[in-house]
């Protein structure tokens, strides 16, 4: 491990330096293994944030309240200490660099990780797809990336981005803090006419409601790929 990363008070990056790592596609992720020193190990997934590079991934860790992992990557992890991790793992919830179709990003919390993968690689290479981002966080810090994203969008090269607050808004919002819904996802997403390739991610309960919105809406269900984070996470 090379560096770690603060991304709001509860968040935070950790980047690796993985020998002989094979490179991996945007959207796809590692299992990390915990082994306590009587043998006891947990295993979880995190998304690789970071675009291709090289030996170098970055993931970035949710710190949830008594999470057996989350709390010790989020936390207590310091540089230095070992890391056993297994991947990349993933070849659905991908995106392609050389496809030109348009593309909606759903994310809750920190569903948003792989695609911020997607919007660096995006970048990275030189790709011009149209990205549209609609992002639901409680309130504005717990945004992940909320720096990059908006200098992204700023730079006006075909990226945008929305937020939705569920908890509570910033001063002046045009809407109060709510879930995320049709009137949202017509707005700042891509009508389904366009066909975008669509891709969802975050806690099980709102990559749910987050895809039923869509398909009502007439988006296929097949443009329509979802990651679920958890069993038990509602709207973030
Ligand atoms: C493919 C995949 C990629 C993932 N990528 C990331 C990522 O990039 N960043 C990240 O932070 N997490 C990611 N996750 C979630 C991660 O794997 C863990 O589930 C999460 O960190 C919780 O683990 P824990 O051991 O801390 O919590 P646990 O000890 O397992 O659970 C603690 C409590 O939190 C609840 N809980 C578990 N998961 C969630 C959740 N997602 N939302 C709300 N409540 C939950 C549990 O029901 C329990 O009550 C990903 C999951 C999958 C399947």
């Amino acid at each position: 491990m090379t560096a770690l990363r603060d991304e709001s008070p509860t968040a935070r990056t950790i980047v690796l330096d993985v020998p002989g790592w094979p490179g991996h596609r945007p959207g796809q992720h590692v299992d990390v293994r915990l082994t306590a020193p009587d043998g006891y190990s947990a295993q979880r997934s995190y998304s690789i944030a970071s675009a291709p590079a090289g030996t170098r991934i970055e993931l970035t860790v949710q710190r949830l309240p008594d999470g057996e992992v989350s709390e010790y990557l989020a936390q207590t992890l310091a540089i230095g200490y070992p890391l056993e991790l297994r991947g990349p793992i993933g070849g659905w919830f991908v995106w392609d660099p050389r496809s030109t179709a348009s593309v909606l990003l759903v994310a809750g919390g920190s569903g948003v990780v792989p695609q911020m993968a997607m919007i660096r690689t995006r970048a990275a290479t030189g790709a011009r797809a149209p990205f549209r981002l609609v992002y639901s966080v409680r309130d504005p810090a717990s945004a992940l990336y909320a720096g990059e994203l908006a200098e992204r969008a700023r730079a006006g090269e075909g990226f945008e981005a929305a937020y939705v607050y569920t908890r509570s808004a910033p001063p002046g919002w045009p809407a109060p803090a709510g879930r995320i819904s049709a009137q949202v996802l017509a707005s700042s997403g891509w009508p389904s006419a366009r066909a975008p390739a669509v891709f969802v991610c975050g806690p099980t309960g709102f990559v749910e409601a987050a895809a039923d919105l869509l398909v009502a809406a007439g988006h296929g269900p097949h443009m329509i790929k979802t990651e679920r984070f958890g069993p038990t996470g509602g709207q973030p």
